[in-house]
């Protein structure tokens, strides 16, 4: 019998991965099951929606059956896959039970949620999914009598997520503010000048910044607000409040199956898990350190997660590839990111996990970081100076 290639998870990674497939296999059968829709969205639009005015409906850019009739793709939407058998290469879902020649793991990250206090803890929302965004959307507009002022958005963690929203928000008329423990936005990421220069241009759409604290409670206030309690003891009021201050992987249908998993579900440098026939990629992968390759036969501990969009295209390419018969390793090319926040437009090529060295400004809106060999090992470009991307890149050794 011609066994399917079953993906699992209709995100960005998961459909990716089948549309590269199909450019190589137009004849395997493939089954792709998600708890979801599986109707196709790039999910860095749920971050700058609201300035182009587009809805969840207008963020799909094609529905699920289009993508399943095109790549000719046998489609379980609304269908969890509940477990995983490596020995039998069989998965479980509600319906049923479904063998395999290869699984793919696509099943993305969730959205980390800190315990809080108070009354209202459970309606702070997250938005990792057109779902979730639906339903941000929704509370948004429903918050908002046409006549009067437009909601007023709390937002915990000032990272790139948290900035992106602020920005899309603030800038669409809604009051913002933002609550981090770090001393400036996207700290984790800029130097602390690239940082200043956002936290300047946010500032100017209206942002207003509480740093050095945490939300400690949300609870119920007069007339459908929320009043948000600080760690520093300050109290906010808010329409609403939207979570932002990391994601995890999903590694639970993984680890129930036995497979190998840290910070994701680690894979070796073929994107191979600890089990042969499944293979992971997306945001649940924790990726083949750099200097691993294909004669390191099994994953190894220690890698990194990359939850990105770049590294899914790259990574998809090299699984298919040795889905068909290639045994491919694959190496990552530098991958800068832009950053949404158009009040300050950003793009950060960052040093490899533990790099030694330091940023070291070029020129305005320019940052190089320097190893102690003077070698650029990462960049971030702000503004006009985004435009230098490309030259930028150049000079980066990986
Ligand atoms: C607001 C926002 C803005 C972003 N902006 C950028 C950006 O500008 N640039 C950039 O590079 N990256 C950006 N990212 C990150 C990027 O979008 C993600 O890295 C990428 O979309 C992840 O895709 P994925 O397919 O791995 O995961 P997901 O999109 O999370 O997909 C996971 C899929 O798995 C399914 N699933 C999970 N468990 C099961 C199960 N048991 N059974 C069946 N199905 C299951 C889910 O239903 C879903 O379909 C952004 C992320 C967010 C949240």
């Amino acid at each position: 019998m011609n066994l399917p290639l079953i993906v699992i998870g209709a995100g960005l990674a998961g459909w990716t991965t089948i549309r590269e497939f199909r450019k190589l296999d137009p004849d395997t059968p493939v089954t792709l099951i998600t708890a979801d829709s599986g109707d196709f969205y790039a999910k860095p639009t749920l971050s700058n929606a609201f300035a182009q005015q587009r809805g969840p409906t207008q963020l799909v850019t094609t529905p699920a059956a289009r993508m399943a009739e095109t790549l000719k793709v046998t489609l379980l939407a609304h269908s969890e896959v509940l477990a995983i058998d490596p020995a039998q290469r069989r998965v479980r879902t509600g319906q049923g039970e479904i063998d395999y020649r290869d699984l793919v793991l696509a099943t993305g990250a969730h959205a980390i949620r800190l315990p809080l206090a108070g009354d209202a803890a459970e309606q702070v929302l997250s938005v990792n999914s057109l779902d979730d965004f639906a339903a941000f959307h929704a509370r948004l507009l429903a918050e908002r009598a046409p006549e009067a002022a437009k909601a007023r958005v709390l937002i915990m963690g000032a990272g790139l997520i948290g900035c992106e929203f602020a920005n899309d928000l603030a800038g669409t008329g809604h009051p913002v503010e933002l609550v981090d423990p770090a001393s400036a936005p996207i700290a984790a990421l800029l130097p602390a000048q690239a940082s200043a220069e956002l936290q300047a241009a946010l500032t100017g759409l209206g942002v207003q910044w509480h740093f050095g604290t945490t939300v400690a409670a949300v609870n119920q206030a007069a007339a459908g607000a929320m009043l948000v309690t600080l760690a520093n003891g300050q109290s906010l009021e808010a329409d609403l409040v939207l979570s932002a201050i990391g994601l995890r992987a999903n590694t639970t249908l993984a680890q129930a199956a036995g497979l190998q998993c840290e910070r994701g579900v680690v894979v070796d440098a073929s994107l191979r898990t600890s089990q042969p026939h499944i293979y992971a990629l997306g945001d649940n992968a924790q990726y083949a350190g750099q200097d691993w390759n294909l004669a390191t036969s099994a994953p190894v501990s220690g890698g990194r997660t990359l939850p990105y969009v770049m590294p899914i295209m790259n990574a998809a390419k090299a699984l298919v590839a040795t889905l068909t018969g290639n045994r491919t390793e694959l190496v990552f090319p530098l991958m800068p990111v832009g950053i949404k926040t158009p009040a300050l437009p950003i793009v950060v090529a960052p040093p490899a996990p533990g790099t030694a060295g330091e940023w070291q400004s070029t020129s305005p809106g320019i940052w190089q970081f320097r190893d102690p060999d003077h070698q650029v090992r990462g960049f971030v470009l702000t503004g006009a100076q985004t435009n230098q991307r490309m030259a930028q890149s150049k000079l980066v050794v990986l």
